[in-house]
């Protein structure tokens, strides 16, 4: 394949509620649209991390311009031999995993449309409904998260999570089971806490919470091992696991019993599969997360949802659940608690490009040796 043209747009979509996690909030969901053209076929991919810094260091900007400027130039007129080529090849290039993921799983698109399969098959998995759980942020008044999630607990979701701060997590966890009962609950901490929380986690322990989310900062493996030693509760990693050898280091310390694997934090489907294969040899199970993405993201993150071990509920949710406008069709659905995937080629879901187009905040298109717009 040899790649004629790409598209960017940067869009920007309303939130309907602001998102809240321990260390920022944000009310609009800005990402970046990937089209890439090749031999007559076109794929698309989304480069999705978080306005602000505070889930990574990455943001819409940064990720814009390592794809303007090392990532796209490059590419154009080059030739691959195979998908797997050009995903090792974006691999190489010294750019952040939330810009490679963008342009990476557009290739996945496109080479599951030459191939005439949905892109769930082409990764692995099979048409399965996947299980889809609700995630919900931090709130002024606790209240009002007991009344968000009685309202999405109607679309059926599967499990709950919630998350939680210093100074509000085993208060937060009791309202929900004094709302709800026993239903399948955890909480996602996004590495707010140290070792000198232990005992937070200790009284969190006597709730019956399907793991503790990324309890400490990414780094600190060795502390997560402790604290996993410490508590009941399997301990889950998110931003610890960027690459395979944060993964090898984490299972060799014992740091977790559980991962969560996002598309855009590990650099695109290449690295997510292989990190999947290292998670099934040793009998980790494994879960789908999302920033959440827009529509294109969602859709990979349901299409990975579909393989076999991949054993907890995703937080890929229904379009509307955070956003006030898609820029895909139809608009992810769940429906009894379950995504069911398109078995149409490719994504399985087309790209509004009059919904591309109304919330564009950028577009840049690359071809041959020039780029305009
Ligand atoms: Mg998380």
């Amino acid at each position: 394949m040899i790649v004629s043209k790409v598209i960017l747009t940067h869009v920007r979509v309303p939130l309907v509620e602001p998102f809240r996690i321990s260390s920022g909030a944000v009310a609009e969901k800005d990402a970046i649209d990937v089209r890439v053209e090749s031999d007559g076929l076109v794929g698309y991919g989304e480069s999705s991390p978080m306005s602000g810094t505070f889930y990574s260091s990455d943001t819409p900007e940064s990720c814009w311009r390592e794809l303007s400027e090392i990532l796209i130039p490059p590419l154009i007129g080059r030739e691959f031999e195979s998908l797997l080529a050009a995903s090792k090849w974006i691999g190489t290039l010294p750019a952040s995993h939330f810009a490679k993921a963008g342009i990476e799983t557009a290739f996945w698109d496109m080479e599951a449309r030459r191939q005439g399969k949905p892109l769930y098959q082409l990764l692995g998995g099979t048409a399965k409904p996947v299980e889809s759980g609700l995630a919900v942020g931090l709130y002024d008044d606790t209240a009002d998260m007991v009344r968000t999630i009685a309202k999405y607990l109607e679309d059926g979701y599967k499990r709950v999570k919630i998350k939680i701060e210093r100074g509000r997590d085993v208060a937060l966890v009791a309202a929900v089971r004094a709302a709800f009962g026993n239903i399948p609950l955890f909480v996602d901490a996004n590495g707010a806490y140290d070792l000198t929380d232990i005992e937070v986690f200790r009284a969190l322990d006597d709730f019956g919470l399907m793991m503790f989310e990324q309890p400490f900062a990414g780094g600190m493996l060795a502390e997560l091992a402790e604290l996993q030693n410490k508590v009941r509760t399997p301990v889950c990693l998110d931003e610890s696991l960027e690459t395979e050898d944060d993964l090898r280091r984490a299972i060799s310390l014992g740091s977790l019993k559980i991962a969560n694997i996002k598309i855009q934090r590990v650099g695109g489907f290449g690295h997510a599969l292989s990190i999947y294969e290292i998670c099934r040899e040793h009998g980790i199970p494994v879960w789908i997360g999302t920033m959440p993405e827009l529509g294109i993201g969602q859709a990979q993150g349901m299409a990975l949802g579909t393989l076999s071990h991949c054993k907890f509920p995703t937080d890929v949710e229904a379009s509307s659940r955070w956003f006030r406008d898609d820029i895909i069709t139809p608009w992810l659905e769940v429906k009894d608690g379950c995504l069911h995937p398109n078995t149409s080629p490719g994504l399985g879901f087309e790209v509004d490009q009059a919904k591309v187009d109304l919330y564009a905040v950028g577009s840049r298109t690359f071809v041959g040796d020039t780029a305009c717009g």
